[in-house]
């Protein structure tokens, strides 16, 4: 009886997500040192053909392992964590589209976790999400180590808009923004296809 009592005021298992350690976390699921030390990022400049940008947090050593996680390990239920920070704009916006993956990547990956996040966040705002608008035609590698002008170069016409999006306000969703050439490019492609505005909206932010 006792270590029932015990176990409902102390529940075991609980984890931050962001330090690892064993403790008591508030509704994001992480403890009051990081909520403490957890960056929120601060106004982002503006990217080519992109009509606003936000992110939620600052990449750093206390976010990135965390980022890490939910892209390759499986780490699907730290989704409600990330989009706890993530606003959408206060705008008309029609629909909630994810940067995509490209499918040989998604197949090996197995979920896409810019996705996860757009799916969520159109849940929470009652907005139509649609994952088939924009696909990734050509695999463009992982971007780690290029340069913003190389990242340019690579992400162009890599990108396909599949259906109709006349007229649509769009946000989109992607995990990290880096140098923003992924997520202009999609705009570009977007806006060249009709649509209206396009913002785009992200996980974490880092510097170059
Ligand atoms: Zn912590």
């Amino acid at each position: 009886m006792l270590n029932k009592i015990l176990d409902l005021l102390f529940p075991e298992n609980l984890v931050c997500h962001l330090c690892g350690n064993e403790a008591v976390v508030n509704e994001r699921g992480i403890c009051s040192g990081c909520e403490k030390e957890v960056r929120v990022c601060p106004e982002l400049p503006l990217i080519p053909h992109v009509d606003g940008i936000s992110a939620g947090l600052i990449y750093d050593e206390l976010t990135g392992p965390c980022l890490h996680r939910f892209k390759y390990n499986n780490g699907k239920y730290l989704t409600s964590f990330f989009i706890s920070y993530m606003k959408v704009p206060d705008k008309k916006i029609d629909v909630i589209v994810p940067v995509p993956l490209h499918k040989n990547r998604q197949r090996q990956r197995g979920y896409n976790q810019s996705e996860l996040l757009a799916k969520k966040i159109a849940e929470r705002e009652n907005i139509r999400f649609d994952p088939h608008i924009i696909a990734r035609t050509r695999d463009t590698g992982t971007q780690t180590k290029l340069s913003h002008k190389q990242r340019e170069k690579n992400v162009k016409g890599a990108f396909s808009v599949l259906s109709n999006v006349k007229g649509l306000d769009i946000v989109l969703i992607d995990d990290v923004i880096t140098t923003g050439s992924t997520l202009s490019e999609c705009a570009k492609v977007l806006k060249k296809a009709g649509a209206g505005k396009v913002y785009a909206l992200c996980a974490c932010a880092r510097g170059n």
